[in-house]
């Protein structure tokens, strides 16, 4: 058999070798003519598939906080609010008022919409994605539909579809599944996104031709170069199992030119820490705090706190352990807080807003712990306060560590000032990094954040994706403003948002002049490799161009293009 390959877009730096199974998202459909229709009935079952779909989803959104991210577990709830939206509501009502079976009039009702999102173009067209799951979703659950179950897969499957939504590619486990290949999608549809998080060999956007590879076909699905061989020859298949064994760095990695960037791990759970130092992370860049506080009916105690965070000091004896204090409101409720209803939560009180006022106990706390935690043994503690808007807040946030100090030093126990530093997650904040800057140790610029307040484009709202893009010129901008504010001042600069974590951009990054990059355990060696073949004065200048550009998509177009091209 002669080798074949299909090109697409590779999704992730992976390569992968298996059998196709082939997946299909599609149940089968009453036949209309045949169907005798009682609308009643008919808008009951509907309900009845809606409340069942809102269970299955929350479920998912759960499993995919724990597997692929917290971040990458926002798409559920942008699938619970098209669960709810009233067009899709009237859609469906109008269509089983003209006598359609419920599975049609799903089918019916979200047409429009889909054809709308793909209209628009670009990233957004790619949010047609998150409706044909809600609608597969119902139809599914309407049909009693059972498909390929993508749980159970044997071991060493490559996957085939048209198109795998968030929740089907969730399911894959990147253990037993070695990749996927899909007809749609492109780099930021989601499947290539929980790709990425997942490390899964993945090649999207193959077109037509991907419907020839026949179920129980051999082949090797190339991430980086986004192509799928159809019964590859024995080199490539080696070729492939060659490129999955990533090389761990263990060691602080330095560019060309010998300039050293710290690669840090995202941690939200204690039990997240072994895999970060596995995946060979400096240290902890982003510790979310939060995470301590969910599933559980009361707050962690100042013991119960202390012993958290010596563990990830201990986790990272030679390295830097960044804890960020509570940042809760927005999109990160906890049951327990009584949070308020606030018409529009992420312009409400969250993170350092509630710890300055609300939830202060909660601050102090958290604080005496932090600060007992760095008085003792091994590890470098530093504390970041996140969503400051204003330097009026970084002055209470310090006076609050400065009496917490006062008391622990009052009752006698041991404790130490660790390095203090200012999450840069608000235009406010960028705005006023030379004063923010001069008063901390560093500055940690959350991208997730500021891309979503710089463009005006909720962080959960799939409708306006497209416009969440970090390398906007006015987000690229607003990093160099911070990065130069900080280095004025002495201070470090950080980038915890998830862009810190895309191997593509590290050259940008360390030429926007970026100290330390922070991530999902699971980038940290692509981007310390990625880092290693930086030189500093090239990319300085492909930054420069960056910043220079007028649009995103002049500035991706350079990007993307690298130094390599100039
Ligand atoms: C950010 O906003 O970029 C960030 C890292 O914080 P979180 O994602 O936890 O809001
Ligand atoms: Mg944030």
């Amino acid at each position: 058999m002669t080798e074949r390959t299909l090109t697409g877009t590779g999704a992730t730096p992976r390569s992968g070798v298996g059998t196709v199974v082939w997946y299909s998202a599609d149940a089968d459909l009453p036949d209309p003519e045949d169907a005798t229709v009682d609308p009643e009935v008919e808008r009951k079952r509907f309900e009845d598939a809606r409340e069942t779909a809102r269970t299955e989803l929350e479920a998912e959104r759960e499993r995919t906080a724990e597997r692929v991210g917290e971040q990458e577990a926002g798409v559920f709830d942008a699938h619970r609010q098209f669960l709810a939206d009233p067009q899709i509501e009237d859609g469906v009502e109008s269509a089983l008022e003209a006598a359609l079976p419920v599975e049609h009039a799903v089918q019916r009702a979200f047409a429009d919409p889909i054809e709308q999102f793909e209209g628009m173009g670009g990233r957004t067209a790619e949010r047609a994605d998150d409706l044909r799951d809600v609608r597969d979703r119902l139809v599914r659950i309407l049909a009693g539909d059972d498909r390929v179950d993508l749980d159970e897969l044997p071991e060493g499957t490559v996957v085939l579809a048209e198109r795998l939504t968030p929740s089907d590619t969730a399911r894959l486990d990147p253990d037993r599944v070695a990749g996927f290949a899909t007809v749609t999608g492109g780099r930021t549809s989601h499947a290539a996104i929980f790709a990425r998080s997942l490390a899964l060999p993945a090649v999207v956007g193959v077109g037509d031709d991907l419907h020839d590879v026949t179920e129980g076909a051999t082949v090797v699905v190339d991430g980086d170069a986004g192509e799928l061989v159809v019964d590859p020859g024995d080199e490539r298949r080696e070729a492939a199992r060659a490129t999955n064994d990533v090389e761990i760095r263990e060691e602080p990695v330095t560019t060309a030119d010998g300039i050293g960037i710290e690669v840090a791990a995202n941690v939200g759970r204690p039990t997240e820490l072994e895999a970060a130092n596995a995946r060979g992370a400096d240290g902890v860049g982003l510790y979310r705090t939060e995470f301590l506080f969910l599933d559980r009916d009361a707050p962690p105690d100042e013991d119960e706190q202390y012993e958290t965070y010596r563990e990830a000091l201990e986790t990272f004896p030679d390295g830097r352990v960044v804890v960020r204090t509570l940042d809760i409101g927005g999109d990160k409720p906890i049951p327990y807080l009584e949070l308020p209803d606030e018409e529009n939560p992420f312009l409400g009180e969250r993170g350092i807003r509630r710890s300055l006022g609300p939830d202060a106990d909660l601050f102090e706390t958290q604080l005496r712990a932090l600060l007992r935690a760095a008085a003792d043994g091994e590890g470098r503690l530093a504390v970041m306060f996140p969503l400051v808007a204003t330097p009026e807040e970084l002055t209470d946030a310090l006076e609050t560590v400065g009496a917490v100090a006062d008391a622990l030093c009052e009752e006698g126990v041991d404790y130490a000032v660790p390095e203090l530093g200012v999450m840069i997650e608000t235009p406010g904040a960028v705005f006023t990094a030379p004063e923010l800057a001069a008063r901390v140790d560093f500055l940690s610029i959350g991208t997730n954040d500021l891309t979503q307040y710089v463009m005006a484009a909720a962080r959960e709202n799939e409708r306006v994706a497209g416009l969440r893009e970090p390398r906007h010129p006015a987000v690229l901008r607003a990093i160099a403003r911070t990065v130069e504010a900080a280095h004025e001042h002495d201070a470090w600069i950080g980038m915890c948002g998830e862009m810190a974590g895309d191997p593509e951009l590290t050259e940008l990054l360390v030429g926007l002049g970026l100290d330390e990059l922070s991530m999902s355990a699971v980038t940290v060696p692509e981007v310390k490799a990625a880092v290693q073949g930086v030189d500093t004065e090239d990319a300085a200048e492909h930054a420069s161009d960056a910043l220079e550009a007028a649009t995103s998509t002049e500035a991706i177009a350079h990007i993307e293009s690298g130094t390599t091209d100039r």
